[in-house]
């Protein structure tokens, strides 16, 4: 089988923080003010950039970037996580956090509750964007799913997506749960993406990329086999989506149950190809390793990578 491999947010489709951010402020003006509306709005874009740097696998933060984690993880320890596998993740990605770190910095105390409403409508700006011009899916994707229907070999197409750390609030506290979590990412994603994979969604919550217990899990379901299946893995975060499933072809052996003949043939390494999609220019730290297979900067020029897998497939080098 051949498997494609998908991250969703920045790879698939546009991830319009700023639109969200906008959102996210109307929601605050009526209680706040417009002042410090905006102020939160602000911080929660510097809380969103810092975090997008680490996930790229930016190691120059700065002194800002340092103090907002802090801020974030200190924040955090107000939160309870529900759910023994929990205890230890991250929820640096959580909006609602940075609602809750927002308050020291902006010099405004902010109600749990009007966090959660101020977090929904900044993910309603993301799943629902206002301008009809807008796409929820990039364009060059569109036309990528249009040749994978026409192409005569098959690639399943597998979403991986991180978590967005969605909070509730129950008995006076913000709680982590990962199910919670799950669904209101799940809700988000465009309808077009959910049909084209045949819901086969990975994600997140509570353990997602990069580590590689995530990636052992999408193996497992959808049971790769490293004797006979390709797998392509595409993402715009080289830390999340490339190094984290680099590990995975690197250690099969510890990470994932292979049948025996796979071992007997020496052969007991996924044969997995990672793309790294760059939009934007973004400047990747291209000392480290290990590397992406590919570097693209859109989706044209995936079928090119693929077609030359299938050709390596066929004579058994692949
Ligand atoms: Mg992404």
């Amino acid at each position: 089988m051949n498997y494609l491999v998908c991250d969703i947010d920045h790879t698939l489709t546009p991830f319009k923080d700023i639109a969200a951010r906008l959102r996210l402020g109307q929601s605050l003006v009526s209680r706040v003010g417009q002042k410090t509306a905006q102020s939160v709005s602000y911080f929660v874009g510097q809380c969103f950039e810092t975090n997008l740097k680490v996930a790229r696998g930016d190691r120059d933060l700065g002194e800002k970037g340092q103090e907002i984690l802090h801020l974030l993880d200190t924040a955090s320890k107000q939160i309870v996580k529900k759910t023994p596998e929990s205890q230890n993740v991250s929820l640096r990605w959580s909006r609602e956090l940075y609602m809750m770190a927002a308050q020291s910095v902006v010099g405004v105390a902010l109600s749990l509750q009007l966090m959660i409403e101020a977090a929904d409508a900044y993910w309603r700006g993301i799943a629902m964007p206002t301008d009809p011009r807008d796409s929820r899916v990039y364009p060059d994707v569109i036309q990528f799913f249009k040749w994978l229907d026409e192409h005569p070999t098959p690639w399943e197409l597998i979403l991986v997506t991180g978590s967005d750390r969605r909070l509730y609030f129950s008995d006076g506290k913000l709680v982590y749960a990962p199910e919670y979590s799950r669904q209101q990412k799940w809700e988000r994603i465009p309808t077009l993406l959910l049909q084209k994979s045949g819901n086969r969604v990975f994600v997140g919550d509570p353990i997602g990329k990069p580590d590689h217990e995530f990636w052992r899990r999408v193996a497992e379901t959808e049971a790769w086999d490293p004797l006979d299946d390709s797998i392509v893995v595409v993402g715009d975060s080289y830390r999340s989506d490339i190094c984290g499933v680099k590990q995975l072809e690197a250690n099969p052996d510890i990470l994932v149950y292979q049948p025996p003949e796979a071992k007997e043939q020496g052969s007991g390494r996924y044969n997995i190809t990672t793309v790294l999609i760059d939009r934007h220019d973004h400047s990747y730290p291209k000392d480290e390793i290990p590397e992406a297979d590919h570097l693209i900067s859109s989706f044209d020029e995936m079928p090119k990578i693929l077609e030359q897998i299938e050709v390596g497939d066929t004579d058994g080098t692949g």
